[in-house]
């Protein structure tokens, strides 16, 4: 039912507007009939890891789909990345947004590196050739881009910025399956990218990821860096891992893949009733996805502006959450005020104003397959009643 008076709201009292708990997990789920054939093929070839024929087939549709000589898949998207900056070889520093999932920071501890931490572009939420600029004098050998919510980073700012300084230039790509930076989907851009097809994620796995490249050398090195199996190696290297794919894991993606764009669609069905519903809202800044590029639309988010919402982000997402929708704080804090890096790195605390200020006033709104058009309807009327009577 929808509420007429304060005292109807969960946190005083009244009956929650859901039942069950709506999610911020985005989860977008293969249809159950197919991914049981792909199971029982799996079975009856009793093949289920070492570079079976579902890994195979996987790595060959990714790079056809993403327009990539190369999609290498690898058990998740945090160890794709550690791989990735193995085989890259690199040392020393790497430029990187603390306004990011913790995964893209802890793989450069992993890998021996250390992060630079980079404030974002306030309307982008991405690193830009500024705040790049801003951290050249720390003898960094790379900057790591994450394409936030799908946005793509400006990439032609970027490789110039590298090209001029000779940064080696890489992209954590987790939230971008199926998005476009000028047209082109993510995939191709810097000298390599990552994936993550993690269950949350708009291609999923279960868990799972890949780096893709146009660079032959490196796709071997990473290639062989992945596994221990001797069928994969293809280049010389100290370091290995056993970052392999299951073929449970290929199934499910390969299945996944089959819907994707089915459900981008779907994502932005949603996406797009949120932003018309939510817009009549003074404070509640939508974060856009429209500006010309192509979207997967997996992450709808608003940005609460406490002045003019007359309410703060932490407080409506504690009401919202008596009424069992589970917004999320994303992400909060920025990387650089959890483990361990605050410690390391004290005098970062003060220096990236608009990641403390994003980590404050975002909130990630449920969406995904479990989320109905008519969710939406009520999730943005709470919304508005929320604004307007608290
Ligand atoms: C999900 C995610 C990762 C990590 O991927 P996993 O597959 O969960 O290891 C890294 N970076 C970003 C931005 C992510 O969203």
């Amino acid at each position: 039912m929808p509420k007429s008076s304060v005292d109807q709201l969960a946190i005083n009292g009244g009956e929650p507007l859901f039942f069950e708990p709506l999610h911020a997990g985005q989860i977008n789920s293969p249809q159950s009939n197919e991914l049981e054939t792909a199971f029982r093929g799996i079975f009856s070839r009793r093949f289920y890891a070492n570079h079976g024929p579902l890994e195979r087939e996987l790595d060959s549709r990714l790079a056809t789909y993403l327009g990539v000589r190369h999609a290498i898949s690898i058990t998740n998207g945090t160890l794709a990345l550690m791989i990735l900056l193995r085989a890259l070889g690199l040392t020393g520093k790497v430029l990187v947004p603390s306004f990011t999932f913790p995964g893209t920071v802890q793989a450069l501890s992993w890998a021996g590196l250390e992060p630079e931490f980079c404030d974002v572009d306030a309307s982008t939420h991405n690193l830009s050739t500024a705040t790049v600029s801003d951290r050249l004098g720390s003898g960094a050998t790379a900057v790591l881009g994450v394409h936030l919510w799908g946005r793509a980073c400006d990439v032609k700012g970027l490789a110039a910025l590298a090209e001029e300084h000779g940064l080696i230039l890489l992209y954590d790509a987790a939230h971008a399956f199926g998005c476009t930076a000028g047209g082109r989907l993510v995939g191709g851009f810097g000298v390599a990218e990552m994936f993550s097809f993690h269950a949350t994620k708009v291609l999923n796995a279960a868990e799972g990821g890949c780096i893709t490249t146009n660079d032959d050398e490196l796709a071997a090195r990473v290639r062989t860096m992945r596994t221990f199996h001797e069928s994969e190696t293809r280049a010389d290297v100290a370091f290995r891992m056993n970052g392999k794919l299951s073929e449970a894991q290929a199934a499910v993606a390969l299945c996944s893949l089959d819907e994707v764009e089915a459900n981008i669609n779907a994502n932005k069905l949603r996406y797009e009733l949120y932003k018309k519903r939510l817009a009549p809202f003074s404070g509640i800044e939508f974060i856009d996805h429209a500006y010309g590029e192509k979207s997967n639309y997996q992450y709808v988010l608003v940005q609460v502006e406490k002045e003019a919402a007359g309410i703060s982000r932490d407080r409506l997402m504690q009401i919202l959450r008596a009424e069992n929708v589970f917004a999320r704080k994303y992400f909060s804090p920025g990387v650089h005020r959890a483990l361990p890096y605050r410690e390391q790195y004290p005098e970062v605390l003060n220096r990236l104003p608009v990641t403390d200020e994003l980590s404050d006033s975002l909130m990630q709104l449920p969406t995904g397959q479990a989320v109905s058009q008519d969710d939406v309807e009520r999730v943005s009327e709470l919304i508005g009643f929320i604004l307007n009577h608290v």
